[in-house]
């Protein structure tokens, strides 16, 4: 089986032109799970697989990760094959979250008879999930107040930091099987998020090679980091992954 990473966009909250920070894990060519929901990484979904994802994980709420959600649900509620059954992977403690922001407009429909969650199959998830028979992890990452945000792994093939300063206390549990390690970086740090000289100091040099950067200000800063040694992703951009070591369900046994 062929897995790749498809960075759908890799800017910051104000690098619209970069795109939504936000990715899809893809299986042999086609898309498997869909990391965020944010408006123009929406678009940019549509514009790549021509349909709506049918499988995504929440990092956390911030608007360029949930700002497509409006429009997921009116395309999942009036398409009678898909309402129900995307599937929304969501750590629990950001559910209440994410009701708040995206879920709780006063009826969703002006016809009324319709609640958000009729959309979706929300899977509210722990420290870890299953999704297609393969069993991903979730973990808190440092993003504003903790456990608002998360990062993802699919063990032995991929880490998604999601929005984070540097975490080298999670990566070394949950980076330690020689995954790809996708990362919150840009030019300059700031209490929000990884700068380039955070993830210098905080990283050992066999995990940053491994590292591929995202959510940076500008395609020229994106040189200036490539120009420090490091790979940065561009938008559109797919990066091969090893096959998952991750645990898979086995048959079921009667
Ligand atoms: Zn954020």
């Amino acid at each position: 089986m062929e897995w790749a990473l498809r960075f759908l966009g890799v800017g910051n909250a104000s690098a619209v032109e970069l795109g939504s920070p936000m990715a899809v894990i893809e299986r042999d060519g086609r898309p498997w799970l869909t990391i965020d929901c944010g408006g123009e990484g929406l678009t940019a979904y549509q514009a790549r697989y021509g349909a709506m994802p049918d499988a995504l994980f929440v990092t956390h709420v911030h608007l360029d990760h949930v700002a497509g959600f409006e429009r997921l649900f009116v395309d999942a509620y009036f398409n009678p094959g898909r309402r129900g059954r995307v599937r929304l992977y969501v750590p629990a403690p950001v559910v209440p979250l994410l009701h708040r922001r995206v879920g709780d407009y006063p009826n969703v429909l002006a016809e009324g008879g319709a609640n958000f969650w009729d959309a979706f199959q929300l899977v509210v998830v722990g420290e870890a999930f299953w999704h297609e028979g393969m069993r991903l992890e979730a973990f808190p990452v440092r993003h504003h107040w903790p456990e608002t945000a998360w990062g993802l792994r699919l063990q032995g093939a991929l880490v998604w930091t999601g929005d984070t300063r540097p975490i080298p206390e999670m990566l070394a549990r949950h980076a330690d099987d020689g995954e790809l390690v996708a990362h919150d970086c840009g030019l300059h740090g700031n209490p929000s998020h990884t700068g380039v000289d955070d993830l210098e100091r905080e990283y050992p040099a066999e995990l940053q090679a491994r590292m591929v950067l995202y959510h940076y200000a500008s395609a020229a800063d994106g040189q200036a980091l490539r120009a420090r040694g490091h790979r940065v992703a561009d938008p559109g951009q797919c990066v091969a992954l090893a096959e998952p070591t991750a645990p898979r369900a086995l048959p079921f046994q009667d």
